[in-house]
């Protein structure tokens, strides 16, 4: 592009564009050469992406790439304990806090580690919601003042190895989600001698917000209602363990973006907590679940991917409320747990995706098409083009559908042959695009218009999975931020969807963050014939266990960065890990590679008898066949060779 504004876009016109700020938590940047910076820590230490990605290339590990920055993890885990013991003490709160990681939101162990590693200072635990969850918890959890909170279904020897770390001295706490569950407690209890903490899960009337309402309410899947919690309550005292009840517990489901709602939550369980103290029972923690969100689209508003409250507002609302709670009911105020997953790892860990190739409706069809006989349709067509009856271009575009739809139903009927057909859908593409560019110079849009411009976007085909990688956005729309990494002081010019490699029309993105909505498309640079990469952001917490197999694509390359002040680049690859192989993903759908080899080899020699191969050739397709079982499953993008990038 030569034209004046291409020259005088700017970096912090990208900043803004992209929104790097609004969501960016103050760790994402547009640097003055154009290129997206990651301050991990905040305190003005910069790490380039595409320096990493370079880096990262250069190991053999190529995008799509998921780049985890391990100070930027250990910097949410400080963070959400700082907030909370700036918030105790401001309010002369006399507990503690006592958070713990869910290990559902990022399983990994250099994730667990690195947030293990963290949160040493202020005790911070794990949570569990499985028997393998608990397995890690147990082994990884150190210390006898951190917790470790149980949660989900729980069969004989969940309970069990629950009870091995009490022995251990642990403050493993068994929180009980069903009545069932508590039978099984009693009994285990008295079979081993082991005494448990156990919390209660208390089914909350306040009604969730946003994606996961549904986790509260009469129709939740997991808590004790009122009734559920008096039996329970009397059965304890029944089995003489009355002194084991610690803990009020409740979750109100993922990403809440409302603090209204957090605060009812609150009150309301703050007030099953004074109750269950008031009759006797020791207690001493109120644990408040997850829910803390992430404000994906830096709108600051109770939208869906977003949040209408900071981490501070949060902490100080449920430090405050329970406080308020427990003086007025006159009971001791409990050490505080949370169970914010999404908050701490989001951040950390973004995907890198390289776009390859270019595809637009009306240069897809080629050429203008001139028929021989030109019918009657394509003139007409033709003269709306022209526009020379001066029509409004909602008007001009009823019109040009009106024509199209025509165009194809007098080819149905036989009336229109393949060349006035091509020409006809070429020119509607054509009025399209006119009446597209005059929107944009125009500001009110009618939603036709709107959906118009939706229509016109091209698709960039990046090397990924949606599948694999970004599983709520196919499943739960949730919105991530998406960006170029580089060239952001070229102005972006072309409106795009992105489309993955899966065979499956649902494997794309295309909605996008918006101040004020969501929006259909985002605006990136023509390709180039060089790799142009995209950064999907904030996707550290659940996508990565989420992804699934489909097409066989399997696991990314990974990188673990850290900083470093030392280094050229101010940052150190520490840990690598290659993505899936086709052997890999095979394997786990029952196929053997060598048994395909042997299948493989078997008709080759059988085409080679037959005279179909030449021997030579032969033993050159088998070893070729074989090589790609070691091969990554993504694709493998050769430029400058057969492949070229349109651009
Ligand atoms: C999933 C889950 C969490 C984590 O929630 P976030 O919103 O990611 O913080 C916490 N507690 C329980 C019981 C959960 O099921």
């Amino acid at each position: 592009m030569k034209s004046k504004s291409a020259t005088s876009w700017s970096a912090t016109q990208s900043e803004d564009l992209y929104g790097f700020k609004r969501w960016g938590a103050g760790h994402f940047g547009v640097d003055a050469g154009g290129f997206v910076a990651v301050q991990p820590l905040a305190d003005g230490r910069a790490i380039r992406l595409m320096d990493v990605v370079t880096e990262a290339a250069g190991m053999g590990l190529k995008a799509p790439l998921v780049i985890r920055f391990q100070d930027l993890l250990r910097h949410r885990v400080v963070q959400l304990n700082e907030v909370f013991s700036r918030a105790i003490r401001e309010e002369g709160y006399k507990g503690d806090y006592r958070g713990v990681f869910p290990i559902k939101v990022n399983q990994l162990r250099e994730v667990v580690d690195e947030v293990v590693a963290a949160g040493k200072e202020w005790h911070y635990g794990l949570e569990a919601g499985s028997k393998p969850e608990l397995m890690v918890a147990l082994a990884m959890h150190e210390g006898g003042k951190g917790l470790i909170i149980c949660n989900g279904y729980k069969d004989p020897d969940y309970i069990r190895l629950a009870l091995l770390g009490r022995k251990l001295g642990k403050k493993i706490i068994l929180v009980v989600e069903q009545l069932s569950e508590l039978d099984e407690i009693i009994r285990l209890a008295a079979e081993t001698g082991v005494k448990p903490l156990l919390g209660l899960r208390v089914k909350l009337q306040t009604r969730g917000e946003g994606k996961w309402a549904t986790s509260t309410g009469d129709n939740a899947k997991f808590g004790l209602n009122t009734a559920e919690i008096l039996f329970a309550v009397e059965r304890l005292r029944k089995a003489r363990l009355s002194s084991a009840l610690r803990l009020v517990h409740f979750h109100i489901g993922s990403q809440v973006p409302n603090i209204l709602t957090i605060k009812n939550a609150v009150v309301e369980a703050a007030r099953f907590y004074c109750q269950l103290a008031q009759m006797g029972f020791p207690m001493g923690y109120l644990d408040v679940g997850g829910g803390l969100g992430i404000d994906y689209d830096g709108s600051r508003t109770n939208f869906d991917s977003s949040m209408n409250y900071s981490m501070d507002e949060y902490a100080r609302d449920v430090v405050h409320n329970i406080k308020e709670i427990c003086d007025d009911a006159g009971v001791d105020e409990p050490d505080i747990v949370s169970e914010s997953g999404r908050a701490v790892v989001a951040p950390h860990s973004l995907l890198v995706v390289e776009v390859f190739e270019r595809i637009n409706k009306r240069e897809s069809l080629g050429q203008q098409h001139r028929p021989r006989e030109k019918h009657k349709i394509v003139t007409d067509l033709e003269d709306m083009l022209k526009n020379k009856a001066r029509l409004g271009r909602l008007e001009r575009y009823h019109d040009a559908v009106q024509k199209k739809e025509e165009a194809f139903s007098l080819f149905s009927l036989g009336y229109l042959d393949l060349e006035n057909r091509a020409a006809a859908e070429q020119i509607f593409w054509q009025i399209c695009e006119q009446i597209g560019r005059e929107t944009d110079r125009s500001g009110y849009v009618p939603e036709e218009l709107r959906d118009l411009k939706k229509l016109l976007a091209d698709q960039y085909v990046g090397n990924f999975s949606v599948f694999q990688s970004l599983l709520d956005h196919w499943g739960l729309d949730q919105l991530f931020p998406v960006a170029p990494l580089h060239r952001l002081n070229e102005k972006p010019t072309v409106n795009a969807v992105l489309v993955d490699i899966t065979c499956d029309s649902d494997g794309k993105i295309d909605r996008f963050i918006d101040l004020q909505d969501v929006k259909d498309y985002i605006t990136l640079h023509p390709l180039n014939n060089k790799p142009y990469y995209l950064g999907i952001f904030l996707t550290g917490a659940y996508q990565d266990i989420m992804g699934d197999l489909h097409n066989l694509f399997g696991r990314v390359n990974e990188v673990h960065v850290f900083l470093e002040n030392d280094e050229p680049n101010d940052f150190y690859i520490e840990e690598a890990l290659a993505g899936s192989r086709v052997s890999d993903v095979i394997e786990g759908v029952q196929y053997q590679w060598e048994e395909l080899c042997r299948r493989m080899k078997q008709q080759i020699d059988h085409a080679t008898k037959k005279d179909l191969v030449k021997p030579r050739e032969g033993v050159r397709l088998l070893e070729f066949y074989e090589s790609q079982m070691s091969a990554k499953t993504y694709l493998n993008i050769e430029r400058g060779g057969g492949r070229k990038p349109k651009a």
